[in-house]
C-alpha cells in the first residue's frame, strides 16, 4: 500500500492517530465541535493509486525537462510518494542528467514541530530515490525565509519507522494510545480514552509518555495496578529521579483507589481579598484580550472582566486592572493556574514601560495553585488541566464542550466576523475557570491546608 507525506505527518503526530486514520471505527470519531472545523484534511487525501502513478508521471516529465521551479508537484519511488510544496533545480548528479531538485516545504508557522521536519526528511528521501541521487538536505519556506535542514540525524529514524508504517498498513503492527494533554483536541479523544482507561495502560498517569512507557515495559509494569504494587527499592530507571518515580507510583495507587493522596501540606496567605484570575489572548495578534477576575471578601463574591476589544485597548485594558488592584491596598492574594498569569503581568508591564509598585505586588501576591497538585495531594484523574481537577471536585462548566482551545477561537470568531455571541461565550467560560479555581483553592483549604 501507498505510503504519503501526510501519512507520515500523522504518523509523527501520534502514530494512534496515523492507525486508527486507517482502521479505526469511524462513528467513535468526535469531532470537535469548533476545532473540528477548521482542520478538514480531505484536500490531503490520495484518490487512487492510480492518480498518484498519473502525477508522478507528470512532474517527472517536468523534471527531464529541465524547469528551474515545479509548484505541487508529486513524487514516487517504491511505495512511498510525496506531494512537495516546491521542487527547486540545483547542481547535482542524477537519473536526469548534471541536476536534480531538492524539497521545499511551505509552512506558515511559527514554530517547527517533529511532524513538519520528518515530513521534509520523507520529502527528501523520497526524493534521492525518485531521482537516484544523493538529496541530504530540504528547505522549509515561512516567515518570509528559506531554512535548509540537513536530514543526516533523521534519516535512520526515518526508515525505521517507514518500516513499522508498512506493518501498520499490512495490519501485522497494532498500536495503542498514549494519552497526553494534547489528545484533549483531538477528533478520537473519548474513543482513546476508553480504550486507555479499558486497558489500564501505564500513559494514563500523567507524566507518563512514551519513554518511561518502554522503561516501565523492561520490568513488566505495563498496566496502572502493577505500577501501584511496584517496590519502588526494585526500580533504577536511567535519567528519572526516585522523587519522579516515587509520584507515578503513588499517582498509580490514587487512580487504582479512586482517592486522593496527600503528601504534604500547604500554607495559604491570609489576605483580606481573594482573586481567582484567569488570562485569555488572541493567538492571532499577540495581544490579551481579557483579564477575568473572580474577587472574593469574605463569604462574597463577584466576577469581573477587563476586556480589550482590539490590540489598541490592551494597555488601557491592563491600567484598568492596575487601577481596581489599587483599591485593595495590596492586601490581596491572587490565584491562577500555572505559570502564564504571572508572565503575562511581567510581559504587559514591560510592553507598556509600566514601573508601577503595583507589578512588583502583583508578582509578589500571586499563587499558583497548579504545582500544588504533584507536590501537596496527588488525585485520581488522567491529567492536571484546570478542567480535569475542578471536574472531579464536581465542578460543572456551564458549557462542556468549550475549552482554553476553543475559546481562542470563540474570540477570533468575535474579532473577525463580530459575532457577538462567540465573545459571550468566551467570556462566559472565562468566568467558569475563575470559578473552577476557587472550588479548587477551597478544597485545598479544607484538605491540606495548614
Ligand atoms: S486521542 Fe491522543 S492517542 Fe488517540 S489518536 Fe488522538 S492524539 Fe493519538
Amino acid at each position: 500500500m501507498l505510503i504519503s507525506n501526510y501519512d507520515i505527518r500523522l504518523f509523527y503526530r501520534c502514530p494512534m492517530l496515523f492507525y486508527l486514520s486507517k482502521f479505526g471505527p469511524e462513528q467513535e470519531k468526535d469531532v470537535h465541535p469548533i476545532l473540528g472545523r477548521s482542520r478538514d484534511r480531505s484536500k490531503y487525501h490520495i484518490t487512487s493509486e492510480e492518480e498518484i502513478r498519473e502525477k508522478a508521471e507528470q512532474t517527472k516529465a517536468r523534471m527531464i525537462q529541465g524547469k528551474s521551479q515545479i509548484s505541487q508537484g508529486w513524487i514516487l519511488a517504491e511505495n512511498l510518494t510525496s506531494r512537495v510544496d516546491r521542487l527547486k533545480k540545483i547542481d547535482l548528479e542524477g537519473s536526469f542528467g548534471s541536476y536534480s531538485y531538492i524539497p521545499i516545504l511551505l509552512r506558515n508557522v511559527k514554530y517547527l514541530r517533529k511532524p513538519i521536519i520528518m515530513e521534509g526528511v520523507y520529502a527528501a528521501y523520497v526524493c534521492s530515490l525518485f531521482q537516484e541521487a544523493n538529496i541530504d538536505y530540504f528547505q522549509i519556506y515561512r516567515n518570509n525565509e528559506y531554512e535548509t535542514h540537513s536530514t543526516e540525524n533523521l534519516i535512520d529514524e526515518l526508515k525505521e519507522d517507514i518500516v513499522k508504517i508498512d506493518k501498520i498498513l499490512a495490519g501485522e503492527l497494532k498500536i495503542s494510545p498514549n494519552y497526553t494533554r494534547s489528545c484533549r483536541v483531538c477528533e478520537w479523544r473519548k474513543y482513546c480514552k476508553k480504550l486507555v482507561a479499558d486497558s489500564l495502560d501505564v500513559t494514563l498517569i500523567s507524566g507518563i509518555g512514551k519513554r518511561i512507557k518502554k522503561l516501565l515495559l523492561d520490568y513488566g509494569i505495563t498496566d496502572v495496578p502493577s505500577l501501584a504494587q511496584v517496590d519502588l527499592n526494585d526500580l533504577k530507571m536511567e535519567n528519572v529521579s526516585r522523587k519522579e518515580l516515587e509520584y507515578l507510583v503513588l499517582q498509580a495507587q490514587s487512580l487504582v483507589d479512586k482517592k486522593e493522596k496527600i503528601r504534604g501540606q500547604v500554607d495559604f496567605p491570609s489576605s483580606s481579598y481573594e482573586l481567582y484570575v484567569d488570562i485569555e489572548g488572541s493567538s492571532h495578534h499577540n495581544f490579551v484580550w481579557i483579564i477575568g477576575c473572580l474577587l472574593r471578601k469574605g463569604t462574597e463574591h463577584r466576577y469581573l472582566h477587563f476586556l480589550a476589544e482590539s490590540p489598541q485597548k490592551e494597555e488601557q485594558m491592563f491600567r484598568s486592572f492596575l487601577k481596581f488592584l489599587e483599591e485593595l491596598n495590596g492586601n490581596y492574594t491572587l490565584y491562577h493556574w500555572s505559570l502564564a498569569e504571572p508572565q503575562y503581568f511581567q510581559n504587559l508591564a514591560s510592553k507598556y514601560s509600566i514601573k508601577s509598585k503595583r507589578i512588583v505586588e502583583l508578582i509578589h501576591s500571586s499563587f499558583d495553585l497548579f504545582p500544588v497538585f504533584k507536590n501537596k495531594i496527588i488525585l485520581p484523574v488522567y491529567t492536571y488541566t484546570l478542567k480535569d481537577v475542578a471536574n472531579w471536585l464536581g465542578f460543572e462548566w456551564f458549557d462542556p464542550l468549550v475549552d482554553g482551545a476553543t475559546s481562542i477561537i470563540l474570540f477570533d470568531k468575535w474579532y473577525f466576523h463580530n459575532d457577538r455571541e462567540a465573545l459571550e461565550k468566551a467570556i462566559s467560560y472565562n468566568s467558569d475557570d475563575c470559578k473552577a479555581l476557587l472550588i479548587i483553592k477551597d478544597y485545598l483549604s479544607k484538605k491540606i491546608s495548614q
